[in-house]
């Protein structure tokens, strides 16, 4: 029944193929700048100090159980979800205008909003019933959207020329999309990029889709991980929250809290002030607890609960914060050494992007073939667009990466 013109073979994910391939290099110079997984100095995982207390927590404690969590997930942890990202006075949440629901990470999240989407979203104009994506974006947006069948369009992004915002291209494209369209934004940090819009510039996107009545569909993965600090790295969505959007997002605990593989994550739906809000939060988040039912039935229940204790206690919060600071601070820093070691090689083209892009990648502007000759003959691994995750470098091969880079740039 599965013939190969039925089923044919699919390619390999890049990222874990590249992953693969960095395993079997053999040379002891090899360099792994794929995937992004934050990397301490020795190129090692970092358990957070704060996770490690939250887990000396979590086995002491004598009530936990493996039952089921809700449909919706552990409610402590979604709660301290919608303030982190909201703020803990927000007027969506006194309002109570949004409705969360845990979720297999940001992946997990982003895939109920798109299934919401495709089921109940119906705007005026029934060409607007499609997501604008920026060029480029987060690989697996793509497939994503695809899978549930929500028609994706591209808005302009990055520029090559300068290795930064293409911000004319970005409004003129979502300036013309029908009305009614949904937008994809990064809060922060931007896959693959690293590049973000300035609070000037959120502002005027934010005014551009107001007055088009675009819904913003916010995919949150890297808060506290991009600047060090929660309230800034939340600050667009924020903006937006303010200006009286409906909107949707998807948050990840992968990246800010390293809880990659336990899969922590929320979705949140903020419903705008409305007379009608209370009710439209409560149908919204009844259909969505069925979709949640239909897929998962309940989301995973270990890592909520170690993101959740940290939350939801002030001083390991802290300690949090802290954790987050040591982890951006580490990452800016390598980016500035990597910058000042190619000027001062005076390697060819422009650096200052590196030091501009913002959060765990940066958009080197290495062509196809330099990133093919430095996997082959330098043995440094990074993804064919010139992506590298900046966590992957360190004090002990960032020399020998500049030096590679130079050479085959030259
Ligand atoms: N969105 C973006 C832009 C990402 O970079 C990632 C992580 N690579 C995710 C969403 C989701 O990751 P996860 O499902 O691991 O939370």
């Amino acid at each position: 029944a599965f013939s190969a013109d039925v089923v044919p073979q699919a390619p390999e994910d890049p990222l874990f193929g590249l992953m693969a391939a960095f395993k079997k290099d053999s040379d002891a110079k090899k360099v792994d700048l794929g995937i992004g997984a934050y990397r301490d100095d020795n190129a090692k995982p970092w358990v957070l100090p704060v996770v490690k207390q939250a887990e000396e927590l979590l086995r002491k404690d004598p009530d936990l159980n493996h039952e089921y969590l809700p449909i919706a997930g552990l409610a402590d942890f979604t709660s301290a979800s919608q303030k982190l990202i909201l703020g803990k006075s927000s007027p969506a949440i006194t309002d109570k205008r949004v409705v969360s629901l845990q979720s297999v990470s940001g992946t997990g999240a982003l895939h109920l909003g798109a299934l919401f989407l495709t089921r109940f979203y119906n705007p005026a104009a029934a060409d607007a019933k499609t997501i604008y994506v920026s060029t480029p974006t987060w690989a697996n947006h793509n497939q994503l959207f695809s899978n549930v069948k929500l028609p994706m369009k591209g808005y302009p992004y990055f520029s090559k020329e300068t290795k930064g915002l293409d911000f004319d291209g970005m409004v003129s494209t979502i300036e013309s999309a029908p009305e009614g369209s949904i937008i994809l934004l990064h809060a922060c940090a931007h896959n693959p990029t690293g590049v973000d819009p300035t609070q000037e510039q959120w502002t005027k996107v934010a005014q551009v889709m107001k007055a088009k009545r675009h819904f913003p569909f916010f995919d949150c993965a890297y808060q506290g991980f991009a600047s060090g600090s929660l309230e800034q790295d939340a600050w667009a969505i924020n903006h937006f929250v303010e200006q009286g959007f409906e909107l949707m997002i998807a948050q990840s605990y992968a990246k800010n809290f390293g809880l990659y593989g336990e899969r922590a994550g929320c979705f949140h739906f903020v419903a705008a002030p409305s007379s009608d809000a209370v009710d439209e939060v409560s149908r919204v988040g009844s259909q969505l607890a069925i979709l949640q039912r239909s897929e998962i039935s309940n989301p995973p229940a270990y890592g909520a609960r170690v993101a959740s204790r940290v939350l939801n206690d002030e001083k390991l919060f802290a300690q949090w914060e802290e954790d987050l600071r040591t982890m951006s601070g580490r990452i800016i820093e390598m980016r500035k050494q990597l910058r000042s070691k190619l000027e001062a090689k005076k390697t060819p083209g422009t650096w200052n992007h590196i030091t501009d892009q913002i959060g765990m990648f940066s958009f080197t502007g290495l062509n196809e073939q330099q990133v093919q000759t430095l996997r082959e003959e330098y043995h440094v691994y990074m993804t064919k667009n010139g992506r590298i995750s900046m966590a992957g470098l360190n004090s002990h091969n960032i020399d020998y990466f500049a030096e590679s880079v130079d050479k085959v740039v030259r």
